[in-house]
């Protein structure tokens, strides 16, 4: 499979081109078409497979840009990861006019209100501050459509995992839900059986 067999749309396809991608690796072989077509998925996979920009290109492919409510939310385990994908989703948008922020701990929350304010589509963050941002208003959730939890077995190994039930609770009831962990350990099984429907299971 080709990325241009997959439904992305043209000019998504121009920044995956033009970010230096040939062809798919084997989670994108094998999860995008499912999730882009509004699935839950459940994919086994560990960093270095391609996951980070399986997520921003579905995350791109999905969101509607002419609008400015959030419509993704991807929640990683550190700042770190939360800001690469952020990057990589810009990269990739970089033909779509995709906006996205990274709303994470130790930057200032002005920034985060400002960014917000002005409108994006995207949201790639911490699970810490993204449920302060909820509770605080400044993140507004009702349009969001599609919750990504990225190393999900990472988040709860650092203790994230109230607040990630926390910002499922402000979430729309018809929600996309994709979940990508190393490992799958009950708590994550947990985790899929309350938020997800029917979920495709890949394992990479
Ligand atoms: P990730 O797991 O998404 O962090 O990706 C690991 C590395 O593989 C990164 O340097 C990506 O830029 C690269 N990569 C991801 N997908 C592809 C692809 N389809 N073709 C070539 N390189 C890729």
């Amino acid at each position: 499979l080709s990325f241009d067999q997959m439904g992305i749309k043209d000019d998504l396809l121009r920044g995956i081109y033009g970010y230096g991608f040939e062809k798919p690796s084997a989670i994108q072989q094998r999860a995008v078409r499912p999730i882009i077509e509004g699935r839950d998925v459940i994919a086994q996979a560990q960093s270095g497979t391609g996951k980070t920009s399986m997520i921003a290109l579905t995350v791109c492919q999905l969101v509607d840009t002419s609008s400015r409510e959030v419509q993704a939310l991807i929640l990683s385990p550190t700042r770190e990861l939360a800001s690469q994908t952020e990057k990589v989703v810009l990269a990739i948008g970089s033909y779509i006019n995709i906006q996205a922020h990274a709303c994470i701990g130790g930057k200032s929350v002005g920034e985060d209100i400002r960014q917000l304010e002005y409108g994006v589509q995207v949201v790639s963050g911490t699970p810490g501050r993204v449920c302060d941002m909820i509770k605080r208003r400044t993140l507004r959730t009702r349009a969001i459509k599609l919750l990504i939890l990225d190393e999900s077995d990472e988040m709860l190994s650092r203790g994230f995992k109230d607040q990630i039930y926390d910002v499922y609770r402000y979430l729309p009831p018809e929600l996309q839900v994709v979940l990508i962990s190393a490992t799958l350990p009950n708590e994550i099984l947990e985790m899929t059986n309350k938020f997800m429907t029917d979920p495709v299971r890949i394992l990479v």
